[in-house]
């Protein structure tokens, strides 16, 4: 697996950028050398083949990537003992990070993105205005960013830790929970919305901002 590994990892957003990381910190890229402006394919190039190249495919595979584990996670795939569940559509909690990801090119494919993206992706997701509701007491408490949220988020009215969150711009979140909080009759998708909203409170119950944010 791994030479099939190396080959493609080449052609990977992430190993550039790692590539760019390692290339600075040996100082053959300026130490201040600002993220947003970098050719990376230009680095690629350039360090193709040279001892920087060969460190940051050390530094991806050894430190970055468990790599027998994947192949185990594979074979059991391979023997069914691993299941895929195909669903049209990602968790409320995956959705913003795979938003914030894709902008990063094809750094969805990995998968598990770098520490330095990952960074990135929390800051940005850290801007983002979502919208918290009490499942107890089923009432809104308002807007937040998320950086502002504190570590365990409760309910002002009622002390509920109960709580789930949405981007304040996720009109049908609102429109299901306006229905839920007057006991109105949900539709089928609705219920299971509604369902993937509560999940998101059980991980809130359970890790506090920790689960908003990754
Ligand atoms: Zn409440």
């Amino acid at each position: 697996m791994k030479p099939l590994l190396k080959l493609a990892l080449k052609r990977t957003t992430l190993f550039k950028w790692r590539l760019f990381h390692v290339s600075r910190r040996f100082g053959a890229i300026r130490k201040d050398a600002d993220m947003k402006g970098v050719n990376l394919n230009r680095i690629l190039k350039t360090y193709q083949d040279s001892p920087l190249f060969d460190e940051a495919y050390r530094e991806v595979f050894f430190e970055k990537r468990d790599i027998q584990m994947t192949s185990k996670v594979i074979q059991k795939i391979k023997d069914k003992e691993i299941e895929i569940v195909t669903t049209d559509r990602f968790s409320p909690l995956a959705e913003p990070i795979l938003d914030e990801i894709s902008h990063f090119g094809d750094l969805i494919t990995p998968s598990m993105p770098e520490k330095e993206i990952l960074k990135l992706v929390k800051n940005r997701l850290l801007k983002k205005k979502m919208t918290l509701f009490c499942f107890t007491c089923k009432d809104y408490f308002g807007n937040f960013i998320v950086e502002n949220i504190i570590e365990q988020p409760i309910c002002p009215k009622c002390k509920s830790k109960y709580l789930t969150i949405f981007s304040k711009y996720d009109e049908d979140s609102h429109k299901i929970l306006k229905k839920y909080a007057k006991s109105q009759k949900l539709s089928r998708d609705e219920k299971r919305e509604l369902q993937k909203l509560q999940s998101v409170a059980d991980l809130i119950l359970e890790h506090g901002k920790k689960a908003i944010i990754f």
